[in-house]
């Protein structure tokens, strides 16, 4: 059954290691990431973007398949499933198709509007009992072909928006989207910081987890980041054990071509990337 991130994180933040949130593009990727979790036995957050979630035919499609894949391979860890960078229709949305979990991303939203819709929404999750990350400053990224250096959130923002109640609190401190640009200069300690500072036992989201050297994440758990999202990192692993594959024509050996032969390898290595995640954040042992 699915659980709303709010204990996991609680026990996060008191143990000093992070829980690792992993997006969701299909039903290999499902099996994946809850086998790494549940042999590490380790919490996890399974969640989809907006546009994942109607890649796999709507949100309530993706909450009937995790449920049924948790039943079948009787996974006991903690799960939740969660909305990532939802709009405010698709978080009604996902509560309505069974999510235990959303982020509302007003960032882009003037902060009194942020607040209102927030505000809302944290009232809705209350009666629930599900968890609601808000975000507060944009996290930075690939945008029509343009990579931002990683912008920072404002602490007095970012305590505003924590006041009204969320679960947990995601805020850029110079981290990205996709692929790190060679000369990116690292995260911001400093305003991390200075959130943690505003925001006191709130847990910290570190979005765009996908290329940040270990040690820097290591830190930033230190300083109060409970979740970190990983995404880009399983997709480059499923392609590169995929690629291989092919060009190794192991396709065209036997029944190679078998979908269940071809995405094995791919699948196997979303597997080995949630595993060694879990451990960089220490969540391993802690289900
Ligand atoms: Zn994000």
């Amino acid at each position: 059954m699915l659980v709303s991130a709010k204990e996991m994180l609680t026990n996060a933040k008191a143990g000093h290691y992070a829980v690792g949130a992993f997006n969701l593009n299909n039903m290999e990727w499902t099996k994946a990431v809850l086998k790494a979790a549940q042999e590490e036995n380790a919490p996890v957050i399974l969640q989809t973007s907006e546009g994942a979630g109607k890649y796999m035919c709507g949100f309530k499609t993706v909450a009937d398949m995790v449920n049924d894949i948790m039943d079948t391979m009787k996974i006991t860890v903690p799960v939740a499933l969660h909305l990532d960078h939802g709009t405010y229709d698709g978080c009604y949305k996902c509560i309505e198709a069974g999510y235990s979990s959303i982020m509302f991303d007003g960032s882009a939203l003037p902060i009194e509007e942020n607040i209102a819709k927030t505000k809302e929404l944290v009232a809705v999750c209350a009666e629930k009992g599900m968890s609601l990350e808000a975000e507060v400053g944009a996290i930075g990224g690939e945008e029509d072909g343009v990579v931002g250096m990683g912008e920072c959130a404002d602490p007095d923002e970012c305590k505003k928006i924590a006041d009204l109640g969320v679960t947990m609190l995601a805020a850029g401190i110079g981290n990205i989207h996709g692929v790190y640009p060679a000369n990116w200069p690292g995260l911001r300690f400093d305003v991390l910081e200075a959130i943690k500072e505003k925001v006191g036992d709130m847990p910290l989201v570190l979005h765009g987890g996908s290329g940040i050297p270990d040690e820097m994440v290591k830190k930033a758990i230190t300083l109060g980041v409970s979740k970190v999202n990983v995404n880009t990192e399983c997709q480059l692993a499923f392609a590169k054990a995929t690629r291989e594959y092919v060009e190794a024509g192991k396709d065209q050996q036997g029944k190679g071509f078998d979908p269940r032969k071809l995405l094995a390898p791919g699948t196997q290595a979303i597997t080995d990337m949630v595993k060694y995640k879990i451990e960089v954040f220490g969540s391993n042992g802690k289900a």
